[in-house]
């Protein structure tokens, strides 16, 4: 299947009011431009250097999502044109963002990434420290925080999918009470994006859906 049929084929299939985030790590210029042409803004990498690099070839109204682990000492490269960081989950990493943005004069949006699925090598806070992170970017002036980024297990086990999104959502219904910027809840990926939106995403993260299976 083209492209073009699997992007407007999923678009059918999702609400409006949700964005889908085209994952294009691994993939080639030519190939996001055929996404493009259906009208398609919203691109998620997970690499800098391939962010960057597809960033100075491509249209420059293409919206760049960070949907990877981000470095510290890598913010400086993407904050003259990110749209959004997804996953921020450390009180120094969101200082060294907000340190760039002042330089770019800009507001730079970004998402606390969440752990859900306890799996040790998956980054993000817990649940318990997300106050926390979140307090502290009270105090910075040029970083927001839109709302939480979180990825399930990798599991066929859809029911324990279902529990860990449900974990992500009462935390997302928590803040967007009392606080009116709060209107971003990054969750589902291709296996699970159905699971996600059932669970109150408005943000959908898909790559093999659109673009094929990755090699890498
Ligand atoms: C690769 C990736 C995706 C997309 O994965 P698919 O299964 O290809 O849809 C979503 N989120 C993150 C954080 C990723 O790294």
């Amino acid at each position: 299947m083209s492209i073009e049929y699997n992007l407007n084929n999923l678009k059918s299939k999702v609400s409006k009011s949700v964005t889908i985030v085209a994952v294009s790590k691994t993939k080639a210029n030519n190939l996001i431009m055929k996404a493009y042409e259906t009208g398609h803004r919203v691109f998620g990498e997970n690499k800098i250097q391939e962010m960057i690099s597809k960033y100075e070839s491509l249209p420059k109204d293409i919206k760049w999502h960070m949907i990877g682990h981000l470095q510290r000492n890598k913010v400086k490269y993407i904050a003259p044109f990110i749209s959004l960081i997804h996953g921020v989950d450390s009180i120094k990493l969101l200082n060294e963002i907000n340190k760039h943005a002042i330089k770019h004069n800009r507001v730079i949006e970004c998402l606390i990434q969440v752990n859900i699925s306890n799996e040790a090598t998956k980054y993000g806070v817990s649940i318990n420290e997300i106050d926390e992170l979140y307090n502290h970017s009270l105090t910075l002036q040029n970083v927001l925080i839109k709302g939480f980024m979180a990825m399930a297990s990798f599991t066929n086990d859809e029911s324990k999918i279902n529990i860990e999104f449900k974990s992500i959502k009462v935390q997302f219904d928590r803040y967007t009470k009392i606080n009116s910027n709060f209107n971003v809840l990054s969750i589902g990926m291709s296996g699970d994006y159905k699971i996600a939106l059932k669970n109150g995403s408005t943000m959908v993260r898909i790559g093999s859906k659109i673009f094929g299976e990755r090699m890498v």
